[in-house]
């Protein structure tokens, strides 16, 4: 069976012999710590946020570029919005069903709930959409390091 292989010899490997000089894959517990703290993916020591919303452009420390292109943190209002569906049913139900209240009772602790929470995580689900992106894939980024 050929899969058109001419030549390389790579074998059946990944053929991941070019590792980026600074791509140094951490685990993933080292990188969500690292994305619960709003630091840098790569090296934990930049912050990633100069204000509750503003992004640095790159890290302070390893020059890391955060937003890697038009677009790229749409991803991160997934996690947050997963989270927030995910807190809000469990809450409505353990409230609702375990406890007694009634609708009218929940409906505005859920609604401030759906208010305020995202604003909250907002930069966290930014930081952490980032680090399981350079987590998954840190070669990409260590391509932009200019
Ligand atoms: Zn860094």
């Amino acid at each position: 069976m050929t899969d058109g292989n001419d030549g390389a010899g790579q074998g059946d490997s990944g053929g991941d012999d070019r590792t980026p000089r600074l791509a140094k894959q951490s685990g993933l517990g080292v990188t969500l710590g690292r994305a619960a703290r709003l630091r840098c993916p790569r090296c934990g020591n930049g912050k990633q946020f100069r204000n509750l919303f503003q992004m640095h452009p790159r890290c302070s420390d390893c020059g890391l570029r955060f937003e890697r292109g038009p677009g790229y943190f749409l991803g991160s209002a997934y996690i947050n919005y997963g989270l927030t569906c995910l807190i809000m049913t469990l809450s409505y139900f353990s409230l609702h069903f375990g406890l007694g209240w009634s609708n009218r009772q929940l409906a505005p602790w859920l609604v401030a709930f759906c208010v305020l929470f995202p604003l909250f995580f907002f930069r966290y689900a930014r930081s952490f959409w980032m680090g399981l992106d350079y987590w998954f894939d840190p070669t990409s980024f260590a391509q932009e390091h200019e």
